[in-house]
């Protein structure tokens, strides 16, 4: 029997950057994953008023960015599921197809998370049941540290990692004013975000 360990990495993307493709390139080296699946959120629970680019967009998106790099793939999983995203469901489902699909191979899993969602762990929806599916990996990301509270301890693990001081909102602030965000992510992505003319009516603050 085959054991692979997988990463999954839920966010909004919106848009995927840089940020994102190094602390999961960081912690798929660290722990040595055979695969990181990027998993854009349907609706965020905890984001008001939720993404601004349509789901598709930021699927297309990420996968622009994943193109590249062999052990990055995605799942629409969350986008697919009605209603708001929670990390619990994201994991259930995942397991059940990859149960179903490779029924001889045997999985490790783990959240990766950066440290400003860390820090929420304690209020995600079913806690205890998503340790019971995955180690929460914990990666560092600037102005943030990272502090596994009692709930993620013994259940978590915290990669330093030399993240970049990138944010989608800042990304989205940035083409609103019509500056630059050369170097931010993957040209390929600033391609898709001009051609599709994105965020250019982004509400200031978000
Ligand atoms: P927004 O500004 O819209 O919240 P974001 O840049 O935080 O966007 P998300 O899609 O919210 O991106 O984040 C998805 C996951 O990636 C979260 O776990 C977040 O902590 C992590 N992450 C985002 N940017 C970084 C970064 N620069 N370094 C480390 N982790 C990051
Ligand atoms: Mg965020």
């Amino acid at each position: 029997m085959t054991s692979r360990r997988l990463g999954v990495f839920g966010g909004t993307f919106d848009p995927i950057h840089s940020g994102h493709l190094i602390a999961a390139a960081s912690v798929r080296n660290a722990l040595e994953l055979e695969q990181v699946i990027f998993v854009p959120t349907g609706h965020s629970w905890h984001k008001i008023p939720g993404p601004l680019a349509p789901s598709m967009d930021r699927l297309a998106m990420v996968d622009l960015a994943l193109a590249d790099y062999e052990n990055f793939t995605s799942s629409a999983v969350d986008i697919n599921r009605l209603g708001p995203t929670y990390t619990i469901d994201t994991l259930t489902d995942l397991q059940g197809q990859y149960a179903q699909e490779f029924i001889d191979d045997q999985f490790t899993w783990f959240f990766i998370t950066g440290a400003d969602a860390l820090a929420e762990f304690p209020s995600w929806k079913e806690p205890e049941e998503i340790l019971a599916r995955a180690q929460i990996v914990g990666v560092s990301r600037p102005g943030f540290t990272v502090a596994p509270g009692p709930l993620l301890s013994g259940h978590s693990i915290v990669i330093e990692a030399p993240t970049p001081d990138i944010s989608s909102s800042d990304i989205r602030q940035r083409v609103r004013e019509g500056r630059t965000i050369e170097g931010l992510l993957p040209i390929v992505v600033a391609q898709y975000i001009d051609t599709h003319g994105l965020y250019r009516d982004t509400p200031v603050g978000l």
